[in-house]
């Protein structure tokens, strides 16, 4: 990296970590010295040597450089877990965008004084003899509390400190001076809170039933054996596992831990929170032991922290969480897993608006480790890697525990209409929802909407109003208009179908609770549980629900996407998908790749055991690709169609994107901002229109949260680093004009590759 000046901060539990201080580098360090580096420099009016970290390389000198001093070296060796966490979030910062102290943060998550439990106990040093001695000659000088410790420490030979301060009264001071005197020693142990102890008290823990772990398959013990010869021989790629529901990937990845701890190394294992249940956690404790953690939303800040504490000190080889357990400071970091690897909640929404897929493997650079991905339904950047090299390529094709995959019925909600059905439930699925019912087997329904679906849709033949720019769908606004939220394009919303002249062009506004209602009236003997948002607000709420129907206590479950993940029901022999169209026709470029996962999901619920299973999909677009190859559960042919499309429009993985988020108290001023956002990339970027691809400024599709409105620009490009580049002018741009008290009210936010619509 050139440049001259680095910038220095130089302690990070400063409040002000952001200002840093800028210092000459020394000839021999140019050009080598890194972002993120530690180093030692000369500090204050005395010249202390402190140790600092380099979060800047510039040629901009900030005071005249004959006052900078110099860095006096930069330390290689001896490396703390501390000082990767440095570099990671510098890491972060220039490839995501953010400040340095929301980056810091975000690395370090409890970087404060937490109290810790500390379990204090006393230990007699002398002999009973010896012991005997000197408790006379305390009685003798009527030092009556020396004489009880002494006392109770002769017939137990280690007591707690609490027990000798409280039941037997004895001060502190009395016991320091014992310990002073020879007698008795106190040793202090962290007694850390473990959030495992709920396990390892329950009884499944305990029951054989559990079982041993499975002795793999072929399929399974080939890639066990490829990946483990490969990580020995020096190879470090990422491993991407793509295997559909049941096929035995958690039993890989316990048998990858197993080999990488073997290797005096550790793992930490990325599961969706959602997914993240009891029956979970215990397969890894019953492997694992207490040798095994977990971290997770309910844990309080000082469990999160000694988690930390615990892997820090070597008691812990194995951390489970979600996003945020990325950051866990392992010593001897061998293997990250990401499970679900095509989940949104891998990308955080907060800034630095990392995704936990690219973080992981720079973590796992960083400490010679490997990344190992896993998904029923691989994103497209994922699969695309895999398929240039980049990644490893695995494949598990069978059910370990046997199970047929279902048969896929898509009914056209059109055809229905014409022939004067207008409930929720085609007489398909009414049909088998009774034949169910009767047998006393169990169904699920799902409605997939997710994010925003404010579509509107032509009932008689399925024509979506679409922008003619971004083939993305239209959104209704109140004032009538439908607007486009990647460009801006706005039109008169229509009364008719353009396609057919139907009246019927509506938006879709069916919710889980009009179903449950739906179903009372049609099927009133039938037990019905919901879960969505509303009956989930706890995650125990979420557990309960699922045990429920689990246990057999309802016969339709109701629900959104949360009901397609953690559980195994055996008994769930159909699986009816109400509106296949909701998440298809929400305003983003993914709406097809997430309906594909959302319905390949749904449908692997439903004959998980010796019954065999059936899908209804209904949907007024059955000739949809993401609905048809979906209901083959054909992922390859949903690959292949998916990336043309994405290679056409120039959307992530062919192209990458920035999102810049404009949010202002006042709407003229934020407007005004991303339109000079977006004069100043025209200029800056000279190849716009060839290579870079500028869409907006567009007022966001919720284009006001708390009275704060909220503006858009993307920009495309092939190549990360060019999107790096212009972030980090508009970045310098603002930092300018805010010092000039300028935009100090208005926030701009950046999101590479963005996974949820704004
Ligand atoms: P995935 O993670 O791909 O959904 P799991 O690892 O959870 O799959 O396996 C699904 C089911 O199959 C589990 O009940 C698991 O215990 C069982 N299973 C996995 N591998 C084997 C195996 N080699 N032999 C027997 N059962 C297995
Ligand atoms: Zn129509
Ligand atoms: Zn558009």
């Amino acid at each position: 990296m050139e440049g001259n000046y680095a910038n220095v901060i130089i302690d990070i539990s400063h409040e002000k970590v952001d200002r840093p201080f800028q210092y000459k580098i020394p000839d021999e360090l140019r050009g080598i010295l890194r972002v993120g580096a530690c180093v030692t420099v000369p500090f204050g009016a005395g010249n202390h040597l402190r140790k600092g970290y380099v979060i800047e390389i510039t040629d901009r000198a900030e005071f005249a450089p004959d006052k900078l001093k110099y860095i006096a070296f930069v330390q290689e060796k001896d490396l703390t877990a501390e000082d990767y966490y440095i570099r990671l979030a510098a890491w972060m910062k220039e490839q995501y965008g953010s400040t340095m102290i929301a980056a810091l943060k975000t690395v370090l998550p409890v970087k404060q004084k937490i109290k810790k439990l500390e379990k204090k106990s006393c230990k007699l040093l002398l002999s009973p003899e010896e012991a005997k001695v000197l408790y006379e000659d305390c009685l003798k000088k009527h030092q009556v509390a020396k004489a009880r410790v002494l006392a109770s420490l002769m017939e137990e030979e280690e007591l707690p400190v609490s027990l000798l301060t409280g039941k037997l009264h004895v001060s502190m001071p009395t016991l320091n001076s014992l310990e002073k005197q020879g007698a008795i020693q106190i040793m202090t142990e962290n007694n850390y809170r473990n959030p495992m102890e709920f396990v390892e008290d329950s009884k499944d823990a305990r029951s054989e039933s559990y079982g041993e772990k499975k002795c793999l398959s072929d399929e399974q013990s080939v890639i066990l054996n490829d990946i483990i010869s490969g990580y020995d021989e020096g190879e470090r790629r990422t491993c991407l596992i793509h295997g559909i529901t049941g096929s035995g990937k958690t039993e890989v990845y316990l048998s990858l831990i197993e080999e990488i701890v073997k290797r005096g190394k550790q793992a930490i294992v990325l599961i969706p929170e959602i997914a993240l249940t009891y029956q979970t956690v215990l397969r890894f404790y019953r492997c694992f032991g207490s040798r095994v953690s977990v971290i997770n939303s309910t844990l309080s800040k000082g469990e999160k922290y000694d988690q930390c504490e615990r892997a820090k000190k070597g008691d812990i080889d194995v951390i489970i969480g979600p996003r945020s357990a990325l950051f866990t400071p392992f010593p001897n970091l061998g293997l990250i897993i990401i499970d679900e690897e095509h989940e949104n909640t891998y990308k955080s929404e907060s800034m630095p608006k990392y995704h936990a897929r690219e973080t992981a493997i720079e973590i796992a650079s960083m400490h010679d480790g490997f990344v190992v991905l896993g998904s029923a339904t691989p994103s497209l950047e994922s699969y695309s890697r895999a398929k240039s090299g980049e990644y490893r390529l695995y494949e598990l094709t069978k059910r370990q525990a046997g199970g047929e995959l279902p048969t896929v019925y898509t009914v056209d909600l059109r055809e229905e209409l014409k022939e004067g059905n207008r409930s929720i439930f085609s007489r398909q699925l009414y049909g088998l929802m009774e034949k169910r019912l009767r047998a006393g087997e169990q169904i699920i329904l799902f409605l997939n909407r997710r994010g925003y679906a404010g579509f509107i849709s032509c009932r008689a033949c399925g024509h979506v109003m679409k922008c003619p720019h971004c083939d993305v769908s239209l959104s209704e606004h109140k004032n009538g208009k439908l607007v486009c939220h990647y460009c801006g394009h706005e039109e008169i919303s229509v009364k008719s179908c353009p396609t057919c002249g139907s009246k019927y062009m509506l938006g879709f506004r069916a919710g889980t609770q009009q179903i449950e209602e739906a179903l009372h009236k049609e099927f009133p003997e039938a037990k019905v549980l919901r879960m969505d948002a509303d009956t989930t607000r706890t995650k125990d709420s979420y557990e309960e629900i699922l045990n429920h129907f689990a246990n057999g206590e309802a016969d339709i479950l109701v629900g959104t996407q949360m009901i397609v993940k953690g559980h195994d029901f055996p008994n769930v022999t159909l699986v009816g998908i109400l509106a296949a169209d909701l998440s298809l026709h929400i305003n983003d470029y993914r709406a097809g790749e997430r309906t594909f996962q959302l319905l390949t999901q749904a449908a692997g619920r439903a004959g998980r055991s010796n019954k065999p299973g059936e899908v209804v999909i209904q949907t007024y677009d059955p000739e949809h690709y993401s609905i048809v190859h979906a209901s083959k559960q054909d992922y390859q042919a949903f690959y292949e169609e998916e990336m043309l499309y994405r290679e056409l429009l120039l959307y992530p993985p062919a192209a990458h994107m920035l999102a810049i988020l404009v949010a202002s108290p006042q709407e003229e001023a934020g407007s005004e901002l991303a339109h000079i956002i977006g004069n100043l990339i025209k200029e800056n970027a000279n190849d716009v229109g060839h290579g870079t691809y500028l869409i907006g400024p567009a007022p966001a599709s919720v284009s006001r949260v708390n009275d704060i409105y909220r503006f858009m620009l993307y920009i495309k490009n092939k190549e990360y680093s060019k999107l790096v580049d212009i972030k980090n002018i508009l970045e310098l741009y603002i930092e300018e004009r805010r010092q000039q008290e300028e935009w100090r009210k208005e926030v701009v936010q950046f999101d590479f590759d963005p996974m949820n619509s704004y």
